[in-house]
C-alpha cells in the first residue's frame, strides 16, 4: 500500500530513498522542516496511495484524518469549519523537473458552506475572488485531461463567466456568485459544499493527467494548509534574499507588505520594520538555508494573526558575481564551505562581471539594438561616439574643460598605434575589421576598454550605419559585451553598475584560488606601470610579454620613435636612438621594480613598421612639424616620401619583429642596453636582484637567433652580441659583478615550431604567441578573418574561433616545439602570450602540452588563475594528476 507521509515544523522526513519517491516540491518541504523553519502542515499522497485512492475513495478520509487533525490544531482552524475554515493548497510534486502551467490550486476548502466565514477574516471582496478563482483553476485543471468536447465547451463558458466576475477591480460577492451559479449543474452539488469531496475531485484529475503524461506519471501530491498575510491584524506577507543580491553584504534584504496576501497588493516597506521577533527568526532561517544549499537563497513568508510562516524558498537565477563570491567568502569563513568549494563555485567568465562595468538591463528597454559582433573586450561602456582619434581628443579636452561628462567611444573600421591615446581615454572601441586578436581588442583587453567588432557597421562620412540606424558624431550608443552571451549595442546611453575589484571580495577570492595553483601560474602580458601594478594585485607570478611597441604609444614619444623608423642613416638612427634609450631605461625600471624580482619578459621590437606612421592628415602635420624642427632642410614631401616607402603589401609577413633588427641592429642595441642600464640601476637603488628575460619575436630560423644573441660582423656592419652589450653597461654603469639574465624568443611560425630543436641551442625560453602562430600555421590573417568567420561558421566549417580557441593544428605546432625543445634542452621554460591564455578552454591543453604558465593582460588573470585552479580540483577528484 501507498504511503502518505505528514510533515509540520518538528515532523520531517530525512530518508533519502523515501525522499526520491516524493518529487521535488514535497522534498522542498521536507528540507524546510528539516531546517527548522516553521512550515504550514500538510501531507504527501505518494504517487502510488493516489491509485489507491482514486480506486476506492472511502479510504481516503480515514487515511488523512490524522494529519488533518494536526493542521487543524496547528494552524487554529477547522476541516469544514464554516466560521474558520482550514483551506488546503494541492501542488503537484514531479519526480521528473517538468514546469506544468497548473501544477497547484489554491484554497481547496473555500465553498457555499464556509466563503462567508472565511471573508470575515480577509473581507468579503477577497474571499469571493479566491472562491470563483477555485473554480475557475478547478475547471483549468479539467480542462487539461481528455474531455469529451461538448463539457469541454461548456467548461470554458463557465470558467470564462467567472473570470470576468473575478477579473474586477473591486470584487462584488454577488457578481461571483451569479457566476458561480450559471455551471453548477457541470459538478457534483458536494464539491460546493464540501471540503472533502472538494480535495478528491482535485485529488482525482491531477491523479489522472499524471497518468496519462510520460513525465508526470510518479509524480506525487502536496497538501499543505493555507496561510494568510491579509488575515486582519498582525498579518502581512514578505520575501527577503538571505544576502544582499547585488553588493553581497551579510543582511537579509527584502520588503515586508502589511495586511497583503501576496506582493501584488500593496506597496511594500523595508524589511526591517517587520517586528523584532520575526526580523531575528528570518535571519535565523537565512542562514540555515545558506548553510544548507551554501549560496543565497530567496524566501517568502507570511505573519497569519501573529504567527510566521515561511513558505518557500528558492535559489536566485540574477544575483550579481560580487554578491555570490562575497557570500562564499562568508560560508567560508564560517567553515561552512572549504576552499575547493568556494573555488568551483563559480563558473570563470563571471568574474568579468566584477572587472568591468555592468549594463542595467531595466535602462535599455526602450532602445533600439542591434545585436551580434565580436566580443573583442568584455565589459558596457556608454558614450558619445567619434569616429577617429583626433576628433575624440578633442572632444574629450572640451569635456573636461567644461565639466562635462567625460564619456566616450570610439568607432573606426580599424585602429593603429595613434588611436591608442583615443582608447586609453574613451570607454571603448567599435571597430568593423578584424577580430579578437587584432589591433583595437588587444589594446583594449590591456587598458581595461571595453571592444566590439561589428563587421556590419559602415563608417560614412562623420557617420556610421548600423542595420539602419545612422549614428553622427557626438551621439550616445551603449556597447555591451558580456562574456558567456551575445554583445549588443544600444542606441542611447544607458545606466551601468560600476567594477568595484577592491571591496567586492575578488581580491580575497583570488587568494583562495591561488591555494589551488601550483606550478603552472598566469604572468601578465603589461607594458605600462599601471597594468604591472593591476597584475601584482591579482597575483601575476610575473610578466611574461612587455610588448615594448607599446611603450611608445604616447603622444611625447610617437613622433620621436617615428623620425627613428624614418632616418635614412644609422648615424641619424642612432641620433634618436639615444633620446629613446632613457626613456625606455625609465619604462624598464618601473616594471622590474614593481614587479619585484618576479619574472620579467621583455619583447623586444616587433611591429610593422608603418604601424606607426602618421594615418591621419592631423598627425601626419604634427609629425612633419616636430620633424622638421630637427631637420629644417627636409622638405614636407621627402618627409612624406619616407614614409611612403615603408609601406608594406602584407605588413604581417613583412618586416617586422627580429627582421627589423637584422636591418637596423641598433634598435634592439638600445632596447638591450636599456634593459640592463634598468636592471642594475634597480640593483644599486633598492637591492632587488632582477633576472632579465628578453624576447626575441617572429624568430624563423636558429641563426636568426644565434645572430642576435651572439652578434655577427660583417663588412661594413655588425651585430653587437647580447653579451657584449651587457659588458659595455657593466662596465660604463661601474658595476663589479654581472647579473642573470636569459634570451629566448617567441615561437609563432611554423618554421620556427618545426625547428625547436635547433632554435632552443640560443634560447632559455620559449613563449609561444598563439596569434600569430595561428595566423601563419592556418595561413588566415588575424585582422581580416572576421569577414568571412560567419560564412565558415554557417556551413560548419569551422566551430569556434580559431583566434580564441586553440586549433587543433596550431595545438600540434605547439607540441612539437615544446617536445623538440625540451629534447635539447631539458630546463627550457615555456609560456603561452598570445590572447588565447585567458581562454579557460585552452588551459588544459597548455599545461598537458608541458607549458609552464599562460600570459595574458591584467584583466584576464583571475579568470585564467580560476581556470587552472578548477582544473586543478577537477583532476584531483578524477583521481588524475594534479600539478606537475
Ligand atoms: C602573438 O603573436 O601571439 C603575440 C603575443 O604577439 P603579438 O600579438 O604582439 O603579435
Ligand atoms: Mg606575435
Amino acid at each position: 500500500m501507498g504511503r502518505i507521509y505528514s510533515f509540520n515544523s518538528s515532523e520531517f522526513i530525512s530518508d533519502p530513498e523515501i525522499l526520491e519517491t516524493i518529487g521535488s516540491r514535497g522534498a522542498r518541504v521536507m528540507e524546510l522542516a528539516s531546517l527548522g523553519a516553521p512550515i504550514a502542515p500538510g501531507f504527501i499522497l505518494s504517487n502510488e496511495l493516489l491509485g489507491e485512492i482514486v480506486e476506492d475513495p472511502s479510504i481516503a478520509f480515514d487515511l488523512y484524518k490524522k494529519p488533518i487533525a494536526r493542521m487543524e490544531q496547528t494552524l487554529e482552524k477547522g476541516f469544514n469549519d464554516k466560521d474558520n475554515p482550514l483551506l488546503v493548497k494541492v501542488a503537484e510534486s514531479p519526480t521528473l523537473n517538468m514546469v506544468r502551467t497548473l501544477s497547484s490550486i489554491h484554497n481547496i476548502g473555500l465553498g457555499d458552506h464556509t466563503v462567508d466565514g472565511f471573508a470575515s477574516f480577509v473581507g468579503e471582496g477577497f474571499a469571493y475572488h479566491e472562491y470563483g478563482n477555485l473554480v475557475q483553476k478547478i475547471i483549468e485543471l479539467e480542462l487539461l485531461t481528455d474531455v469529451k468536447q461538448e463539457r469541454a465547451k461548456k467548461l470554458q463558458k463557465y470558467r470564462d463567466a467567472l473570470k470576468s466576475a473575478t477579473n474586477q477591480k473591486t470584487v462584488k460577492k454577488d457578481t461571483v456568485k451569479q457566476a458561480l451559479d450559471s455551471g453548477r449543474d457541470l459538478f457534483p452539488e458536494e464539491i460546493y459544499t464540501n471540503t472533502h469531496e472538494q480535495l478528491m475531485y482535485v485529488v482525482k484529475i491531477f491523479h489522472a493527467l499524471f497518468q496519462a503524461s510520460t513525465s508526470s506519471v510518479d509524480s506525487s501530491l502536496v497538501v499543505q494548509g493555507m496561510v494568510f498575510g491579509n488575515f486582519g491584524k498582525n498579518s502581512g506577507f514578505g520575501n527577503f534574499y538571505t544576502h544582499d543580491i547585488i553588493e553581497g553584504e551579510n543582511v537579509i534584504s527584502g520588503e515586508y507588505f502589511e495586511q497583503a496576501f501576496d506582493a501584488r497588493e500593496k506597496e511594500g516597506v523595508s524589511l526591517q520594520e517587520v517586528s523584532k521577533k520575526f526580523y531575528k527568526e528570518l535571519e535565523r532561517i537565512g542562514k540555515e538555508l545558506e548553510k544548507y544549499f551554501k549560496e543565497i537563497r530567496s524566501v517568502r513568508f507570511t505573519v497569519e494573526n501573529g504567527k510566521l510562516w515561511v513558505i518557500d524558498q528558492q535559489p536566485v537565477p540574477n544575483k550579481s558575481t560580487q554578491a555570490e563570491i562575497k557570500t562564499l567568502l562568508d560560508l567560508h569563513k564560517e567553515k561552512v564551505v572549504d576552499d575547493e568549494y568556494v573555488v568551483q563555485a563559480i563558473k570563470p567568465g563571471r568574474l568579468s562581471e566584477i572587472l568591468h562595468a555592468a549594463l542595467d538591463e531595466s535602462s535599455v528597454r526602450k532602445f533600439k539594438s542591434a545585436a551580434g559582433g565580436i566580443a573583442g573586450a568584455v565589459g558596457a561602456a556608454i558614450g558619445r561616439v567619434y569616429f577617429s582619434t583626433d576628433s575624440l581628443l578633442k572632444a574629450h579636452k572640451r569635456a573636461i574643460q567644461e565639466n562635462q561628462p567625460a564619456d566616450f567611444i570610439l568607432a573606426m573600421p580599424s585602429t593603429f598605434a595613434e588611436d591608442v591615446k583615443a582608447i586609453e581615454v574613451a570607454k571603448g572601441v567599435l571597430s568593423s575589421e578584424g577580430g579578437y586578436a587584432s589591433h583595437a581588442p588587444v589594446v583594449a583587453r590591456s587598458l581595461g576598454k571595453v571592444a566590439l567588432v561589428y563587421p556590419n557597421a559602415r563608417f560614412l562620412k562623420n557617420s556610421m550605419k548600423i542595420g539602419d540606424t545612422e549614428v553622427k558624431e557626438g551621439d550616445y550608443i551603449t556597447l555591451n559585451v558580456p562574456y558567456y552571451e551575445k554583445p549588443t549595442i544600444y542606441f542611447g546611453a544607458a545606466r551601468l553598475s560600476k567594477p568595484t575589484p577592491e571591496g567586492s571580495g575578488l581580491l580575497e577570492f583570488l587568494d583562495i584560488v591561488q591555494g589551488q595553483i601550483e606550478d603552472f601560474d598566469v604572468h601578465a602580458n603589461a607594458d605600462q606601470p599601471k597594468d604591472a601594478e593591476l597584475s601584482r594585485t591579482f597575483n601575476a607570478s610575473g610578466i611574461g610579454l612587455c610588448r615594448t611597441e607599446h611603450m611608445f604609444f604616447a603622444d611625447d614619444r610617437i613622433n620621436t620613435f617615428r623620425s627613428m623608423i624614418i632616418a635614412d642613416s644609422s648615424e641619424e638612427r642612432a641620433e634618436v636612438l639615444e633620446k629613446l634609450e632613457p626613456m625606455q631605461m625609465d619604462d624598464f625600471y618601473q616594471l622590474f621594480k614593481i614587479m619585484k624580482g618576479l619574472p620579467v619578459t621583455i619583447r623586444l621590437l616587433d611591429a610593422p613598421l608603418h604601424e606607426f606612421l602618421p594615418h591621419t592628415q592631423d598627425s601626419m602635420k604634427s609629425f612633419v612639424d616636430f620633424f622638421r624642427e630637427g631637420h629644417p632642410k627636409i622638405s614636407e614631401k621627402e618627409i612624406r616620401l619616407r614614409c611612403d616607402l615603408l609601406e608594406e603589401f602584407n605588413p604581417m609577413l613583412g618586416h617586422r619583429g627580429i627582421r627589423v633588427a637584422v636591418s637596423y641592429p641598433e634598435i634592439y642595441n638600445m632596447q638591450i642596453r636599456a634593459i640592463f642600464q634598468a636592471a642594475y640601476k634597480l640593483k644599486a637603488d633598492e637591492g632587488i636582484d632582477v633576472v632579465p628575460e628578453i624576447m626575441i619575436p617572429l624568430v624563423m630560423t636558429a641563426n636568426e637567433l644565434k645572430t642576435i644573441r651572439n652578434g655577427k660582423r660583417i663588412e661594413g656592419k655588425a651585430i653587437v652580441g647580447v653579451e657584449e652589450i651587457e659588458e659595455g653597461v657593466r662596465k660604463e654603469m661601474k658595476v663589479k659583478d654581472a647579473l642573470d639574465y636569459k634570451i629566448g624568443t617567441m615561437i609563432e611560425l611554423p618554421a620556427a615550431a618545426l625547428q625547436a630543436d635547433r632554435i632552443a641551442r640560443y634560447a632559455d625560453f620559449f613563449s609561444f604567441g598563439t596569434n600569430d602562430l595561428t595566423q601563419t600555421t592556418n595561413g588566415l590573417s588575424r585582422d581580416d578573418f572576421n569577414n568571412f568567420f560567419s560564412d565558415y561558421n554557417e556551413f560548419d566549417l569551422l566551430e569556434e574561433n580559431p583566434f580564441k580557441v586553440l586549433g587543433e593544428q596550431v595545438k600540434e605546432m605547439i607540441a612539437i616545439a615544446a617536445e623538440r625543445g625540451r629534447l635539447t634542452r631539458p630546463d627550457l621554460d615555456l609560456g603561452l602570450c598570445g590572447e588565447h591564455g585567458a581562454e579557460p578552454e585552452n588551459i588544459p591543453f597548455a599545461k598537458d602540452s608541458g607549458l609552464n604558465y599562460v600570459s595574458t593582460s591584467p584583466y584576464g588573470i583571475p579568470i585564467a588563475k580560476l581556470a587552472i585552479a578548477q582544473m586543478n580540483i577537477k583532476r584531483r577528484e578524477e583521481g588524475g594528476e594534479s600539478n606537475n
